[in-house]
């Protein structure tokens, strides 16, 4: 894909109250010296921080970026010399000194991500092995923000995943939030604020970023990836607000998870419950969350189709799936149906928090069975 240069905020879905915020900040010349934007998973965050550091390193120096000037041009490849990006990295652990540098393939894998991101805000950069964000990192930010660079201008430094620094790096950093700089901006992205200690968070502005509608996920699935309304109409409506994930499920093959989620119930409901076990161990031993998380979300369709059916429309996703579903209903008619919509939610909320996958799978299994079988 040709990386493309980007003139104003339409890189970012959605998340209008926001780029009002910063638009405002900077109309007015009262852009903050740090900022954390914060919300779930996939939102936006990353790429509400991208643009924004886009506009102020932009030379129009104006609300929007002009796509342009040649500090735009570096932007499109995350390459300008006043940005700096800090991500968990590998050897930040507490009890490692971590001032050690790289592995080559490291060194590669991170310039592979980053120009990935370039191209795709929403892509999440995840070097294997990184946990934490390195002291080091936060060290040289010291040494930098204080230096007069070759560019004159401001200077921005985003860091990804702020709530990955350990206390070393979070009490750095907080020195460095005690004595702002004029120029000097710090934009900082969490999903997880409540895991950020609170005196850097009280060092920043706050600004929620809020989970994306269906609508607004299909809208970007259709024009920058090219798929067609029903297709991305479905995607929207699994991603859970989270365009990220939309695109993580666009490359999956969902139909895969689609068939197992008939003999998921079949052994749910069986006589014996330890069955699922036997059955479904790739999805309940937890090789990958990630699948667990498509067999729920496809269970999440398959109960949503079976109360449509039920209630006498033909509106249903899984079309192919309609004898099975046909069946299902005929055979759970008196169930309480909206329970275990509920109850498949919950589970994949629990999933999204990192709740032990074992524990999810079972209690969803055994609510779904409870309810199912209920008289
Ligand atoms: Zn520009």
């Amino acid at each position: 894909m040709e990386s493309v240069t980007h003139s104003n905020w339409d890189t970012v879905i959605g998340q209008e109250r926001v780029k009002k915020i910063l638009q405002t900040a900077i109309r007015h010349n009262r852009v903050a010296h740090a900022y954390l934007f914060w919300g779930n998973d996939g939102v936006g965050t990353e790429s509400v921080a991208l643009e924004f550091a886009r506009t102020l390193l932009c030379e129009k120096q104006s609300a929007v970026s002009c796509g342009e000037c040649s500090g735009c041009k570096k932007m499109a490849h995350l390459q300008h010399p006043n940005l700096k990006l800090i991500f968990p990295l590998p050897g930040g652990d507490a009890d490692k000194p971590d001032d050690d540098s790289l592995e080559n393939d490291v060194v590669d894998e991170v310039r592979r991500q980053i120009s990935e991101k370039a191209r795709n805000a929403y892509f999440h950069i995840e070097i294997p092995k990184a946990k934490f964000i390195r002291i080091k990192s936060i060290r040289e930010i010291k040494k930098e923000s204080s230096m007069s660079s070759a560019e004159a201008g401001k200077k921005v430094f985003v860091i990804f995943d702020a709530d990955a620094m350990n206390d070393a790096a979070a009490n750095s950093l907080l020195k460095i939030l005690e004595e702002p700089l004029d120029d000097v901006h710090f934009l900082l992205t969490t999903s997880r604020k409540d895991a950020l200690k609170q005196t850097i968070i009280s060092r920043c502005q706050l600004v929620q970023c809020s989970m994306l509608t269906d609508d607004e996920i299909a809208a970007g699935l259709i024009t920058r990836e090219g798929q067609d309304e029903t297709q991305a109409r479905f995607v929207a409506r699994l991603a859970g607000g989270s365009y990220t994930r939309a695109l993580e499920l666009l490359k999956d093959d969902l139909r895969t998870y689609r068939s197992d989620v008939v003999t998921f119930l079949r052994s749910a409901l069986s006589a014996s419950p330890a069955k699922i076990f036997d059955d479904h161990d790739e999805y309940i031993s937890g090789k990958k969350r990630s699948e667990a998380e498509n067999l729920l979300l496809m269970l999440h369709v398959w109960m949503r189709d079976a109360i449509v059916l039920r209630e006498g429309s033909d509106a249903i996703f899984n079309i192919d799936q309609r004898g099975d579903l046909k069946s299902f209903v005929d055979k759970f008619s008196r169930s309480d149906l909206e329970s275990c919509l509920s109850a498949v939610e919950r589970a994949l909320e629990l999933l999204r928090r990192n709740v032990y996958l074992p524990l999810v799978m079972l209690s969803v299994t055994v609510n779904l069975r409870r309810i199912l079988h209920a008289k």
